[in-house]
This record gives C-alpha cells, sequence and structure tokens, in this order.
C-alpha cells in the first residue's frame, strides 16, 4: 500500500513514480481489491475547490495521481514536491497490457458512440488476450440503472470511465459502493486517444512538459478552459498554505 500522499488544496496526491503505481495497482487487482483511482489535472483540482460535493468524492478515492504537470509544479513550489506525473492514459496502457497478459475483463465507458466502438476494435486488436466484456459511449445520465446493473453483472476487473471531470468521478462514486470487485478509473478523453480520434502530443513535447499546450493548440475550445485554470493555479500558489 502506498502510504506516501502529498496534500495540494487538502487532495492527497500519490507521491510515487508512474512504474511503482502500476505495481501498486496490479497488487490490487491480484487480490480482486476494490479500487477507485482519480486522474485529477490542474482543471480537476479546481472542480474540487468549486464544488463540494465533488471534493468529497474526490477525498474518497483510494489513490489521486497528479496528471498533469501544472500538479507537479505546484508541488514543487509549495516545497513538498510529486515524484512525477502520472497520468490518465499512461496508465491505460499499461492496464491494458496487464489485462492482456493476465486474461482480464475490461469495461470500457464514455466518449461519443462512434469513437467508444472504435476504441473497443482498436483496444481488441492490440490487446487480444483481455476480454472486452462491455462498453458503452459516455453521454448518460450517471444516475442510469441500466450501465449500473450491466457492469455490475459483468463485474469485470477494470473499469475505464472516460466521461470527463467532474461526471466520471461521480459516477464511480455513485457505482463503486455496491460493486463485489474491479478497479474504476476516470481517464478523461483518454479512448479519444485509443481510437485514433485524436492523437496524443508527440514524445518530445511530452518530455519538454508542453503536452497541455499540444492540446491548446490541437483544440482551441480548451483555451478559455485553460486561462481560467491557468489563473487558478496562479492565485494558489500566490496563498499561504
Ligand atoms: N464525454 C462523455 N460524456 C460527457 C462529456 C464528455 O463521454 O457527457 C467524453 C468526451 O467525448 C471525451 C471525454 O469525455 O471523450 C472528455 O475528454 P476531455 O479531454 O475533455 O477530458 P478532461 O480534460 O475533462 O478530463
Amino acid at each position: 500500500m502506498i502510504k506516501r500522499v502529498v496534500h495540494l488544496l487538502e487532495i492527497p496526491f500519490v507521491n510515487t513514480t508512474h512504474e511503482q503505481f502500476v505495481d501498486e495497482l496490479k497488487r490490487r487487482l491480484e487480490q480482486k481489491e476494490k479500487t477507485f483511482v482519480v486522474t485529477a489535472n490542474p482543471g480537476i483540482l479546481m472542480k474540487t475547490k468549486e464544488d463540494n460535493e465533488f471534493q468529497h468524492v474526490v477525498k474518497r478515492a483510494d489513490y489521486v495521481t497528479p496528471d498533469g504537470i501544472g500538479v507537479v509544479l505546484l508541488s514543487k513550489l509549495k516545497r513538498r514536491p510529486l515524484k512525477e506525473r502520472i497520468t490518465g492514459f499512461d496508465l491505460t496502457v499499461d492496464l491494458l497490457q496487464y489485462a492482456d497478459d493476465e486474461n482480464l475483463s475490461v469495461y470500457l465507458l464514455g466518449a461519443k458512440e462512434s469513437v467508444n466502438k472504435e476504441a473497443a476494435r482498436q483496444i481488441q486488436s492490440t490487446y487480444p488476450n483481455l476480454n472486452i466484456v462491455g462498453r458503452h459511449h459516455g453521454y448518460i445520465d450517471i444516475d442510469d440503472e441500466k450501465i449500473h446493473d450491466e457492469i455490475y453483472e459483468q463485474s469485470p476487473d477494470i473499469v475505464f470511465v472516460a466521461l470527463g471531470a467532474p461526471k466520471q468521478e461521480l459516477f464511480i462514486d455513485r457505482h463503486i459502493k455496491n460493486a463485489q470487485k474491479g478497479l474504476f478509473i476516470g481517464v478523461g478523453g483518454s479512448l479519444d486517444v485509443h481510437a485514433k480520434a485524436v492523437k496524443r502530443a508527440p514524445d518530445i513535447w511530452i518530455k519538454l512538459n508542453l503536452e497541455w499546450l499540444y492540446r491548446m493548440i490541437k483544440q482551441p475550445e480548451r483555451i478559455k478552459r485553460n486561462i481560467k485554470v491557468f489563473s487558478f493555479m496562479i492565485k494558489t500558489l500566490l496563498k499561504n498554505d
């Protein structure tokens, strides 16, 4: 069990490397321990401050990972340094590989119907030994009983929930109480990338910590949201806590 966490705005972030974190998740999957993972970028951190219910949900998760250079940078400037970024997309890749190695079952929830379907097709062809026991697009009501029932009945080992925040975390929080087992992880736009509908930033942009800039250039509709998140991060930085 990873004990080391760093608190930023009351949110406990796991302070470990991506590799060690994946090992921890594999151990929990082996033991069939129910697990809720939030991959929190600065936008999610901001939403925890704007919405009390959402903050409680994030605090109830088993793990919150720093998904975004903004969170890591904030931790460093606050002199509580986090080791590294642990992104939702990178976790999907390693978890899918593990599911393939161990013949695990997965459920894919989220994105548009065409994207969800194509993501399932791509994932099945890249990871032929994992078992996709169900999939559904993400334009749903998070209380939709039909989807909750389907996931309960299938009881998958891993459920990738790609509805964007806060919808994906609220969905998991509602579902997990009654689930028998399963690793539930909110992964934002990851299914779009698996479906090849959206390209992930080239490695050099990721290495230079500029993935956010690449996404903003490719998806200009994010600019307004990013300016809001950026000014929130500056204010947080200037506050003494
Ligand atoms: N999405 C969804 N249902 C919704 C709203 C969004 O399934 O009601 C999907 C959307 O199609 C996209 C993902 O959620 O695949 C959100 O991606 P984004 O990159 O915006 O995630 P965020 O940055 O908010 O985590």
